[in-house]
């Protein structure tokens, strides 16, 4: 494709499908029937955590059985959403939130009270005051009310009707995922194994990035393991600033991943082709804020992201970033660390643990991040100028043996001071890795950042992509995959292709169909009860 049929593409895509056709399909939307979901009652599991918080249309399910219960568990839920309220709140609004907090909640002659409090954090939640109220009621108080949840309430939850109707969602969520599920639009980008393009869910109208991998293309160069580890990462985490998967499946030639989609670019594109080379402080700040927030939900989950740098976040097209590509990504459980054979990261990117060929853990990620942020500042690596021809042993020896210079008129001094704390080439001076589990978010850097509302998406971005541009290098000559000849597959493949195909993430999926509004016009219509039954129920 040329360049301008690719912005009418990208136009097209942008304003959805056939509408027409999607209503249609919306209103043919039926749940499984009750008598079907017994097997998944079993297959859902019993943990509190995932059934009720991080299931989305889970969680709605538990708060709206909740306040359809007693005034306790009422009381319990609203107490959890007005602290999220509150916790998200700025200024005079937030001052209002807490005291609203404490009139209905910690008052013992308020029909609100949690009652079900008791002891030591009755009597705290009872004495709160405007200056311990975070400490008290986000430390102690909440978390003895989730406690107070996981037991009886949610028990009864269990053999309730919403939960009847939470597992018919479940039901449906298993649905089997062909190439007929999605309409599929341009070529965003090439991959090693193929290429990505934007698709539509064709019942939901919600878009996404496919990313295909050639099965004769994978097994020529036995990149099966690595896809399925890629799979296998992606579809744990779940975070606002990394791509998330919502679908895995396979097609006739190829393994697919469904995930969030990227529109506006990715940042080496940003800093080297548009305008003046580099970005603005605020910008940067506000990205490596995001960045930070996604590597420290990898790392927490024990994850080393190991492929840091500009070009792998992407931006989406109201301007916020994630991190892609997480095909370096490893799980690294415990205290496990890598012991290196080969060197894994790009050149430039690479922290001296790596080129010494030490074992390492999360170190890198930090290092590779105070090399992004120098070179979105200054369009330059620290050790390695824009195009230079350089050797990667030389790039190598420069980061292990020189300083970091600061030359840009750009550099101010409080990001010349982070930058410098991301590359101290001693891992235990390094930001990130001084102590136990350190947050370089807490860094003076991010000051003006309010943490709780940027991870609630709630912080306006400093740049919004245009919606009539591509930013990307025209994508022209992107169809052109070699043919690839001599590849039979057999059982073993087969086997592969079956363990990659699970078909919809939950978290993401769930969500995918209350942000499209099939979840609501769902319940409105009540197709939770089969027609036939109402039938049946009339002539009886
Ligand atoms: P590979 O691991 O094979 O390098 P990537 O995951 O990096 O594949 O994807 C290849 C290219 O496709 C990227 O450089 C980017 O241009 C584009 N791309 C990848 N993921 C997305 C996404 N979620 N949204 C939009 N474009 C994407
Ligand atoms: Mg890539
Ligand atoms: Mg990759």
């Amino acid at each position: 494709m040329g360049g301008l049929d690719n912005l009418v593409a990208n136009t097209a895509y942008l304003k959805g499908g056939d509408e027409k056709e999607m209503r249609k399909r919306r209103r043919s939307l039926s749940l499984p029937k009750p008598e079907q979901c017994v097997s998944i009652r079993a297959a859902v599991g019993k943990e509190f955590e995932m059934l009720c918080e991080r299931q989305p249309i889970g969680k709605k399910f538990f708060r709206k059985f909740l306040l359809e219960s007693n005034p306790q568990y009422v009381a319990a839920a609203e107490f959890l959403d007005e602290l999220i309220d509150w916790d998200l709140a700025e200024g005079a609004g937030k001052d209002k939130l807490r005291t609203n907090i404490i009139n209905k909640f910690c008052k013992a002659d308020s029909k609100s009270f949690l009652s079900y409090l008791t002891g030591e954090v009755a009597d705290k939640c009872k004495a709160v005051s405007d200056k311990d109220f975070e400490d008290v009621m986000m430390g102690k108080v909440k978390d003895a009310t989730r406690e107070y949840l996981k037991e009886k309430p949610f028990t009864e939850y269990q053999t309730s009707p919403n939960f009847d109707k939470f597992l018919q969602w479940k039901e449906y969520e298993k649905q089997k995922i062909t190439d007929k599920y999605f309409h599929e639009f341009r070529t965003l980008g090439k991959g090693g194994f193929g290429e990505v393009c934007a698709v539509q869910v064709k019942n939901s109208g919600q878009m996404y990035a496919c990313k295909k991998l050639c099965k004769k293309r994978l097994k020529q160069k036995n990149g099966e393991g690595m896809a399925l580890l890629e799979k296998q990462i992606l579809e744990k985490v779940n975070s606002l600033f990394l791509v998330n998967l919502s679908y895995a499946y396979d097609s006739k030639t190829h393994l697919c991943l469904v995930m969030t989609l990227m529109n506006g670019g990715d940042l080496r594109y940003h800093i080297y082709n548009i305008g003046e080379k580099g970005l603005e402080i605020d910008r940067i700040n506000y990205y490596i804020a995001q960045v930070t927030t996604g590597i420290l939900h990898l790392h927490a989950m024990d994850i080393a992201y190991r492929d840091m740098k500009p070009e792998n976040v992407l931006l989406d097209s109201f301007g916020q970033c994630r991190l892609s590509d997480l095909g370096l990504a490893v799980e690294l459980p415990g205290e496990k660390t890598i012991n290196q054979k080969v060197r894994a990261g790009t050149s430039g990117y690479m922290a001296p643990e790596i080129l010494k060929k030490e074992p390492y853990r999360m170190s890198v990620d930090w290092w590779a991040l105070g090399c992004s942020i120098y070179e979105m500042v200054s369009a330059r690596l620290p050790f390695k100028d824009y195009k230079e021809k350089v050797q990667k042993e030389e790039v190598a020896r420069r980061t292990l043996e020189d300083e970091c210079k600061y030359e840009h008129k750009n550099f101010d001094e409080g990001t010349k001071t982070i930058i410098d704390l991301f590359l101290k080439k001693k891992i235990d001076e390094r930001l990130g890795c001084r102590t136990k589990n350190e947050d370089p978010r807490k860094h003076e850097w991010f000051k003006s950042i309010n943490f709780p509302r940027l991870e609630a998406g709630l912080i306006d971005p400093p740049w919004v992509p245009k919606p009539n541009v591509v930013y990307a290098k025209d994508t022209g000559d992107i169809k052109d995959f070699s043919e690839i000849k001599g590849i039979v597959f057999d059982d073993k493949d087969d086997k592969f292709f079956k363990e990659f195909n699970t078909g919809a993430v939950p978290i993401a999926w769930q969500q995918e169909m209350i942000d499209s509004g099939l979840f609501d016009e769902a319940r409105s219509r009540n197709i939770f009860t089969p027609v036939h039954t109402f039938f049946l129920w009339i002539s009886n």
